[in-house]
C-alpha cells in the first residue's frame, strides 16, 4: 500500500504539493475548508487527484501517514490539534518538495524585504543565464516546479509559517534580512517563538553552505550564538565593520567575498536605505553562486521595482502618490517614511497585528503633515497619534481615502500608503488594497 499523504489547503502550495505527491506514487487526498479556485480544481482533476472543499472530512484525513499543511492554517485549528495529538507528521510544501530535487536552494526570510530581495536575486540569476526557478510565497509553488521542471537553482521566499513546518530541508544559501515584531498573534505573543522560527532557515546547514544576514540587527546579533550556525557567515552592513562581506563606503557599495568588486550606489535601481540592504544581500548570494560581477552590477541597476512596494503611482498637480500597500507592519513603514524626501500625508490602518507605533513616532512627528486612518476600527491609531499630528481624518473606503489625502496634501508633498496593518478588514488582500489605491489616484 502506498503511503497516504493528505494536503490541507488547496492554494498554490497545496495544489502543487498534491501534483508532486501523486507523481511520486503516494495515495493523495486534498481537503480545503474554503472553496477551491477553479484553476486548482482543474489541475487536481487533470492528475486524477481526489479533493474536497468547504469541509474537512476527518475519516479521510486522520488516516494520513503524513500531512502537508498550508502555511495559512494555524496550529490552533481543531483538526491540526487532533493530528498533533495522534503524532501524525505535519510538514510544509517546501519541506516536501525539497526531498525530490538536488537543485541548489537559495532561501530568503526576514520580517521585511523578502519579496524584494527574492525578486532581485532571481533577476540577477536569470539575467546571468542560469537555469533558475522562483518559488515560495511568489509565483508557482516549489512542489509544482520540482514535479514539472528541472531547475539547477531555486530562489525561495520563506515566511515564518513555512519555516515552522520545515525539519530536514537544507538551504545552500540562507538569507535573513532582519527580525522585527510581526505576526505575533500566531506565536503566542512571544517574540522568542517568532525569532526561533526565522532562525530555522539555518537548520541543517553545513560548512559548505552560506548564511547571509544583516549585521546591524540587534536581535540577529544576540541570537547568532544561541543557534549554533555551521554555515559560513556573510554579514552585510551599511558601514565597514569588522568581518562584514558587503558594506557601503561613501558612494560605493563594496562586496568583498568571494570575489571583490564594487558599484556606485547611484547605479542601484532600488532606492532607500532598506533597498541598500536588499541589494547587498542579493549581490552576495549571486557572488557566491559564481555569477560574474558585470552581470551582478547590470542586474542590480536594471531591476524594475516590485508592485506595492514603494511603487510610484503618479504625480497629480504637484502631489506624488506612492503605493506601499505591502507595508503590513510598523518596521516596513519606518523604512518607507525614512526614505521620503518631502512632507508626507500618511495613510495608516487596517487589521492591526499587535502593533507598537512608538517605532515610527519620531519620523511621523518630523515628516508627516496629516494622517488618514483607513480602517474599520481606528481606535488604537487614535489612542497613539491623537495630539501628535495636527490633522487626522478617518475613512472607510479607498475612494474617500485618496480624495481626503489629496485635499490634505500641499503641492510638493507626498501621499504615502504604507499602512502598518494587514488589509483584511476592508480589502481582499494587500494587492487589492494597492490596486484600488492606484485606480483611485488615476481617477483624480
Ligand atoms: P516582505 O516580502 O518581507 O513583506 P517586501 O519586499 O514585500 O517584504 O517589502 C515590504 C515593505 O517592507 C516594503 O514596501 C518596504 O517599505 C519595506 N522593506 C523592504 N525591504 C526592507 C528591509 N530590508 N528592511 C526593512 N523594510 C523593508
Amino acid at each position: 500500500m502506498p503511503k497516504r499523504i493528505v494536503i490541507l489547503g488547496a492554494g498554490e502550495s497545496g495544489a502543487g504539493a498534491a501534483v508532486l505527491a501523486k507523481k511520486e506514487g503516494f495515495d493523495v487526498f486534498v481537503s480545503d475548508m474554503s472553496i477551491i479556485k477553479d484553476q486548482y480544481k482543474e489541475l487536481l482533476d487533470s492528475k486524477g487527484i481526489q479533493w474536497e472543499e468547504g469541509q474537512h472530512t476527518e475519516e479521510l484525513i486522520l488516516n494520513a501517514d503524513e500531512i502537508i499543511k498550508s502555511p495559512g492554517i494555524p496550529n490552533e485549528a481543531p483538526l491540526i490539534q487532533k493530528l498533533i495529538e495522534k503524532g501524525t507528521p505535519i510538514i510544509s510544501e517546501i519541506e516536501f518538495a525539497g526531498r525530490y530535487t538536488n537543485a541548489k536552494m537559495i532561501c530568503i526570510t526576514g520580517s521585511n524585504g523578502k519579496t524584494t530581495t527574492t525578486s532581485l536575486i532571481y533577476h540577477i540569476f536569470k539575467s546571468a543565464g542560469l537555469n533558475v526557478g522562483l518559488a515560495g510565497n511568489i509565483g508557482q509553488s516549489l512542489a509544482l516546479q520540482v514535479a514539472e521542471c528541472n531547475y539547477d537553482y531555486y530562489i525561495i521566499e520563506l515566511s515564518s509559517f513555512q519555516l515552522d513546518n520545515m525539519y530536514q530541508f537544507r538551504a545552500n544559501i540562507a538569507i535573513l534580512m532582519n527580525i522585527t515584531p510581526d505576526h505575533l498573534d500566531r506565536y503566542d505573543h512571544n517574540m522568542q517563538n517568532y525569532i526561533d522560527s526565522k532562525f530555522r532557515i539555518t537548520q541543517n546547514q553545513t560548512d559548505e553552505d552560506a548564511f547571509i544576514f544583516w549585521n546591524d540587527d540587534p536581535i540577529i546579533q544576540e541570537q547568532l550564538k544561541k543557534h549554533g550556525i555551521h554555515a559560513h557567515l556573510y554579514p552585510f552592513s551599511i558601514e565597514k565593520e569588522e568581518g562584514v562581506k558587503a558594506y557601503v563606503d561613501k558612494d560605493k557599495v563594496v562586496f568583498s567575498e568571494p570575489i571583490a568588486f564594487n558599484m556606485e550606489q547611484e547605479e542601484l535601481a532600488l532606492t532607500g536605505t532598506h533597498n541598500l540592504y536588499n541589494s547587498m544581500a542579493a549581490g552576495i548570494s549571486a557572488n557566491l553562486a559564481g555569477i560574474k560581477k558585470e552581470y551582478i552590477r547590470a542586474a542590480l541597476s536594471d531591476f524594475k521595482e516590485v508592485e506595492h512596494r514603494l511603487e510610484k503611482v503618479a504625480r497629480v498637480r504637484g502631489v506624488d502618490f506612492i503605493n506601499d500597500s505591502k507595508a503590513t507592519n510598523v518596521n516596513s513603514c519606518w523604512y518607507a517614511l525614512e526614505s521620503m524626501k518631502t512632507k508626507v500625508v500618511l495613510i495608516l490602518g487596517g487589521k492591526d497585528k499587535g502593533n507598537d507605533y512608538t517605532e515610527i513616532e519620531q519620523l511621523v512627528k518630523d515628516k508627516v503633515s496629516a494622517l488618514v486612518f483607513l480602517g474599520l476600527d481606528n481606535s488604537k491609531l487614535h489612542d497613539f497619534f491623537d495630539g501628535k499630528v495636527e490633522k487626522i481624518v478617518d475613512v472607510t473606503s479607498m475612494k474617500d481615502c485618496v480624495e481626503q489625502a489629496y485635499n490634505l496634501a500641499k503641492k510638493g508633498e507626498t501621499v504615502l500608503l504604507s499602512p502598518c496593518c494587514a488589509s483584511f478588514d476592508l480589502f481582499k488582500s494587500y494587492e487589492d488594497r494597492g490596486r484600488q489605491f492606484k485606480e483611485c489616484v488615476n481617477n483624480l
